[in-house]
């Protein structure tokens, strides 16, 4: 494509390769990220000093190892390229064996138990299959995080073992039926990422977004986001210069940021990018979200990543697109003109249904987050019960099949506009269901569970390993079938009638659903603390361990760092919650209080009554009681937790205590708000900050 917009300028990409590559070198890695082969070791030694040259030209100083450990954020430990001389100066080298592994003493990451504290040490290792960039004049290197033991310590190794897996099962599964052309087929991935800008100044007069990345208080505003007039609207010009600059730094990382626009909450927004393979998917969205961050304060915003910044308003998620594509560039979900007829598409379908199916809890565990749980089930988000929407076209054919009859359905039509000049444009074979938790969508699937601040690389590790054991299910009767057509098609017929209670077109967030899905005896995990229960169920680890995506201790492991995340993020949200209440609120209303108390005295003393004034400071008393009591409340479910000593105990505590004590002393708190003239509240409330969004 021509560069003029500086495209993947800081990307040790393939074209880079190749031009400074020698030939024997360059094809071998080229086989290596294309067809995951074996790395030689010798190749290292060339490839360092070729990323060093290039570096070093593009202005870069230090190095690198880039990982992403189990927080779900990058870390990054830069070296200098210098080195001493012998001549007493200095000269810049990088060697193969600094390419390939780093040692990091990563005692404060988290491990889950996997490393103890006195083998504190973990290696960083070189992953050739992802791309080496320059950010910020570091050349970084992505790299895995490993314990001493081999263990892994972070979302990127158990995703390109998954990525190997269904790469394996997928090509069984086609090959199976009758598909020799097919050499290599991998996951594709498009993760839609939403955030909100809210203003820099607003954000820093608030301790809960500073410290926690959402509001903890906050009474509803007059107006929101009723008349959905944020949504597509036009943006205004600071947002523009926000967004500009933002795809020029994406752009040069080689991040292809296509799609932006307001969403539908005032300050909500979402960037879409093209979609590539999975592993570079999670790398690019790690980086889009580190540039949002980084490039909103320059522009007098903030970027809030968090799952659910205001009550009442919707929440951000991370929509991944899922697919598989094959060496000559098919799409294996593509439904073709007449999905009836096309037998491979539909048992890739069936086989996707199946799967989610059997494995709705590890769907829902791959975006289980404390804060992703105050978003599944609110405002304009998916539930936290795991269905599919396939469409009215997919479902009849199915059902076509599984009843043994003609499907009697429409191919695909035009739309027709009234206005003959027009062009003509073709339907999508399914209109849009927006609330269902996993939609296929034309030609991909689109899971909208996770969270705008996860890590994509959980979702698609297990999306990668659920399918593959469905096509391995599949390709094991098809391999010893003699009509394959014929078989295929029983198959499909089969599976759909087992799995289809996993289908459902109508409206997700409704209450009907809930009853229906309870009736169809499918999981509602509403707390990441039970998904995690269930992620560790025997069958679960058996499944990961069978096939070496995740060990027994790693699974455990995770669990543990999953466990300890929810409950220090909810033990941090509540502190901040009591110290907002006794430094801010608390003062700030009992002087309006006094105040008030002093104008009725002055108003009595001149002999007129005060009635509507005595009711109202009756009213903040009470209230002010209130406050203090559910503040005591939340300090003792707090020192509770405290106390509990496991992980688990701890984070049910925090389930089951913690956070109904903070919705309890937020509601007292938002009441106050309401009665308190605005000038006395403390910090910005709702109204100023929407008003103000961007
Ligand atoms: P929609 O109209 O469903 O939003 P878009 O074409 O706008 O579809 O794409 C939405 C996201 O899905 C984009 O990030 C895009 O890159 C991604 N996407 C499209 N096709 C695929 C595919 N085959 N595999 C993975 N992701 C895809
Ligand atoms: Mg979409």
């Amino acid at each position: 494509m021509p560069n003029d917009f500086d495209f993947a300028s800081m990307v040790f990409n393939e074209a880079v390769m190749r031009e400074r590559l020698e030939e024997e070198t360059y094809l071998a890695l080229k086989d290596t990220i294309k067809r995951g082969a074996p790395l030689g070791r010798h190749i290292a030694t060339p490839v360092a000093a070729a990323m060093k040259d290039w570096a070093i030209e593009k202005g870069a100083t230090h190095y690198t190892h880039w990982f992403q450990p189990l927080n779900g954020i990058t870390a990054e430990k830069h070296e200098s390229f210098l080195s001493p001389a012998a001549n007493g100066g200095a000269i810049l080298d990088f060697s193969g064996k600094e390419l390939v592994i780093g040692e990091s003493d990563a005692s404060s990451f988290p491990s889950g138990g996997l490393r103890a504290t006195f083998e504190a040490r973990g290696y960083t290792a070189w992953d050739p299959t992802a791309y080496a960039f320059i950010k910020e004049d570091t050349l970084c290197i992505p790299t895995v995080f490993l314990s001493y033991d081999g263990d892994a310590l972070d979302k990127k190794t158990p995703l390109l073992r998954s990525v190997q897996l269904i790469c394996r099962e997928a090509l069984r599964l086609v090959r199976a039926m009758g598909r020799e052309d097919i050499e290599r087929i991998y996951p594709t991935v498009g993760a839609e990422q939403e955030y909100f800008l809210i203003d820099k100044e607003l954000w820093a007069k608030r301790r809960d977004l500073v410290l926690c990345g959402r509001t903890l208080f906050g009474a509803k505003p007059a107006k929101s986001q009723e008349l959905d007039d944020h949504y597509f609207g036009a943006l205004d010009a600071r947002v523009k210069a926000f967004m500009a600059e933002l795809d020029r730094e994406l752009w040069k990382l080689g991040v292809f940021a296509k799609t932006e626009h307001k969403e539908v909450a005032p300050g909500q927004y979402e960037l879409a990018p093209v979609f590539s393979g999975a592993n570079s998917a999670a790398d690019n969205n790690q980086l889009t979200m580190e540039m949002l961050k980084r490039i909103a304060p320059k522009h007098g915003m903030v970027c809030l990543l968090h799952e659910k910044p205001f009550a009442g308003m919707n929440g951000s998620g991370k929509h991944n697109n899922w697919s598989l594509c094959t060496d000559k560039g098919e799409n294996l979900f593509n439904p073709t003109k007449q999905p009836m007829a096309n037998t491979l598409f539909l048992l890739l379908l069936t086989a996707v249904i199946a799967a989610v199916d059997d494995h709705q809890d590890l769907i829902r565990f791959s975006a289980c987050s404390f804060s992703n749980d105050l978003r599944l089930g609110q405002t304009e988000a998916p539930p936290a019960i795991v269905s599919v929407f396939i469409g009215e076209q997919l479902e009849g054919i199915l059902d076509s099949i599984r009843l043994g009859g003609g499907y009697g359905g429409s191919e695909r039509a035009f739309i027709s506009m009234g206005v003959e000049a027009m062009p003509r444009v073709m339907a999508d074979d399914s209109d849009r269901n927006r609330t269902s938790p996993f939609a296929f969508t034309g030609n991909k699937f689109e899971f909208r569970m996770p969270g705008s601040s996860q890590s994509i690389a959980d979702a698609n590790t297990v999306l990668n390993t659920i399918a593959a054991e469905a096509f391995s299910r599949f390709a094991g009767e098809l391999e010893k079938a003699e009509d394959k057509e014929r078989a295929a098609r029983e198959l499909i017929r089969k599976e759909y009638e087992k799995h289809r209670r996993i289908v459902y077109s109508a409206n997700c967030y409704s209450a009907q659903w809930r009853e229906e899905a309870k009736r169809r005896g499918l999981y509602d995990l509403s707390t990441s603390v039970d998904a995690l229960e269930r992620s560790i169920a025997p069958e679960n680890v058996a499944l990961f361990s069978g096939y070496g995506i995740f060990s027994e201790r790693e699974m455990l492991s995770r669990y543990e760092v999953s466990l300890e995340a929810y409950a220090k993020l909810a033990m941090i949200e509540a502190r901040t919650m009591c110290e907002m209440t006794l430094k801010e609120i608390m003062p700030s209303v009992s002087r309006a209080q006094a105040e008030l108390a002093y104008s009725i005295k002055q108003k009595r003393d001149i002999g007129m009554e005060a009635k509507a004034e005595t009711k109202l400071l009756d009213k903040g008393s009470r209230l002010i009681e209130a406050l203090d009591e559910a503040e005591n409340g939340l300090e003792q479910a707090l020192t509770q937790a405290e106390s509990a000593a496991a992980a688990h105990d701890r984070a049910a505590v925090c389930r089951d205590s913690v956070i109904p004590s903070m919705a309890e002393l937020r509601s007292v708190a938002d009441a106050l708000e309401a009665i308190t003239p605005s000038a006395s509240w403390p910090f910005p409330d709702y109204e100023k900050l929407l008003l103000m969004a961007p």
